[in-house]
């Protein structure tokens, strides 16, 4: 008996292949703010592509600039008219997920502000090494602002100014 075509497997997307998501699968999901809204100050991205039984950003934000519309699996969906960049939802984020960008902070920096679980915590002013989304040095930064209080839950929420072609590539620091 000849032997029939089994189902076709769905192709995995870029970063189920790699284990990193990459800017051009975010911006393809809508999860990329337009150049006008970067343009205008800070503003959040939500990294967070699967589907998974997670919900804590829909609450976090008092803006209601984050939404699960379906079910808790559905995808976070943002929108970036509503948020103005305050950073109270990055530390909700049990995946650590979320960031704000301030693409134009000064006419060469951008500033990147995301959750930081580690210790030692950095200090405002320190020289840090800033990462890309798959924990690769890109360039160095320096911390503007650090908030680690026991209402964020162990997870400090640290702003660093980079290099402002790297607004969209630093998503990490390494201390020391
Ligand atoms: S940064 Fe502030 S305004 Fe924007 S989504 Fe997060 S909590 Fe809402
Ligand atoms: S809280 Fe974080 S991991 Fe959970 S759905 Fe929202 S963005 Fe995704």
């Amino acid at each position: 008996m000849p032997k029939t075509a089994g189902p076709t497997r769905p192709t995995p997307a870029p970063h189920q292949r790699t284990g990193v998501l990459s800017s051009r699968e975010l911006a393809a999901r809508g999860a990329i703010p337009t150049e006008a809204r970067l343009a205008a100050g800070p503003v959040v991205l939500v990294e967070c592509i699967e589907n998974i039984p997670c919900n804590p950003c829909a609450y976090a934000c008092p803006r209601k600039a984050i939404a699960i519309a379906g079910g808790l699996t559905d995808i976070p969906q943002v929108d970036f008219a509503k948020c103005n960049g305050c950073t109270l939802c990055i530390a909700r984020c049990p995946g650590l997920a979320i960031f704000v960008v301030h693409r134009d902070f000064s006419k060469t920096e951008a500033t990147v502000t995301i959750p930081y679980e580690l210790l030692p915590r950095p200090a405002a002013g320190a020289r840090v090494a800033c990462l890309d989304r798959a924990g690769r040095d890109v360039c160095r930064g320096k911390v503007v602002k650090v908030l680690d209080t026991k209402a964020l839950n162990r997870c400090a929420v640290v702003t660093v100014a980079v290099p402002k072609r790297y607004w969209n590539t630093v998503r990490n620091i390494r201390v020391g």
